[in-house]
């Protein structure tokens, strides 16, 4: 951690998420002037990009806001190029600056391959990154396992552990732990927490709740979630993208549905070859590791060659664009300037259905 002062914190043991979507009653929110802080949960993708634009639309003040980002293959010094896009914090950083947002970043030690190698030890310790300043919060606790297996392609966040380890559970484990967010029994802080599934991406999230209390809640923090894009439709997205003139990330610019992972296990075999296409490097470092693991990321037990030889190129944009889109997306670094476009237009990616993301 050269550049950045790092303090150990709290103890923490290994993880423990509910696995199921079970119905659970709405809530209702607190006016939103009363909530201490109002944190969005921003991946970078169109639908929490599109949570942060509707509260400022709706004149919620960008200091009332901040922007929590987990970084799925980790952070600074620990940081593991493996499955997610290169310049997906670089974005999500820029974004903030350019609304005047505070942003920050969390992440576990060396991110979903530092899991996916786990043997015979707890998992990794997670961190947050505020101000320059990393923090340091150990998994001391918990059983030494093996893990040597990709996440499945499941709804079940038992067997598809990505989501838990690298997300879920590393935003909790911040918010449980953070000093800004601690308040007392007398004085407990409120806290809303704002995400952007929404219904119409798959059967399991048709069954999310909008408003629920979050598991972050305890008796010195309300903590409430809300997702108000729940019910809205992608061409709602696009329309709040295109008010705002804004540059979508490039993954969508280069033809991808989805900005999740460059490499999400749910990724449609014409994802795998327009990642093998565009990023050839990744994607045999993929190729590589299914080897070494003996275990392929479909549950079908297609190789990833397999099934990028199945996949065509047809979402790749045809003009010239393309190398700069490629470019971009490639890149770690993103200016703030190139996010708002003079003349706005439908990405690639756009209105190309769910398929190819987290469900
Ligand atoms: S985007 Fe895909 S691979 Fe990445 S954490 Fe989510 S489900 Fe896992």
């Amino acid at each position: 951690m050269s550049r950045f002062e790092q303090i150990d914190m709290f103890d923490h043991t290994e993880i423990s998420i509910e696995t199921k979507v079970t119905e659970r009653p709405s809530i209702d929110l607190l006016p939103l002037n009363e909530y201490d802080h109002i944190i969005i949960s921003l991946s970078g993708g169109k639908d929490s990009v599109a949570c942060t634009l509707k509260k400022l639309d709706e004149g919620v003040p960008p200091e009332k806001i901040e922007l929590w980002h987990q970084s799925v293959d980790g952070g600074h010094n620990d940081a593991v190029e493996f499955l997610d896009w290169p310049v997906t914090e670089a974005y999500v950083q820029a974004f903030g600056e350019l609304l005047g947002i505070r942003t920050s970043f969390q992440w576990r030690e060396r991110g979903i391959y530092g899991e996916l190698m786990r043997k015979d030890s707890l998992t990794g310790d997670v961190y947050y990154c505020e101000n320059g300043k990393v923090v340091h919060l150990p998994t001391r606790n918990g059983k030494k396992t093996t893990r040597l297996r990709w996440p499945a392609m499941s709804p079940d966040l038992r067997v598809r552990w990505c989501s838990p380890y690298v997300k879920i559970d590393v935003f909790r484990r911040v918010l449980n732990n953070h000093p800004r967010f601690q308040g007392t029994m007398e004085q407990p802080k409120k806290i809303l927490v704002i995400t952007g599934e929404r219904r119409e991406e798959s059967s399991n999230r048709a069954k999310y709740a909008e408003t629920e209390i979050h598991a972050c809640n305890s008796r010195t923090r309300i903590v409430h979630a809300w997702r108000p894009v729940i019910d809205w439709n992608e061409r709602e997205i696009w329309d709040i993208y295109e008010r705002w003139r804004l540059l979508p990330h490039p993954a969508y610019l280069c033809g991808w549905n989805r900005t999740s992972c460059m490499g999400c296990i749910f990724s449609t075999a014409d994802l795998w070859t327009m990642m093998r296409e565009i990023a050839p490097e990744r994607f045999y470092r993929l190729v590589e590791v299914e080897k070494e693991l003996n275990h392929t990321i479909d549950t079908n037990r297609l190789t990833l060659e397999q099934k990028a030889n199945m996949g065509s190129l047809k979402r790749l944009p045809k003009d010239a664009r393309l190398s700069k889109w490629v470019q971009l997306a490639l890149n770690r670094s993103f200016r703030k300037e190139d996010l708002i476009m003079d003349k706005w237009e439908l990405p690639a990616g756009a209105f190309q259905g769910a398929a190819g993301g987290p469900v």
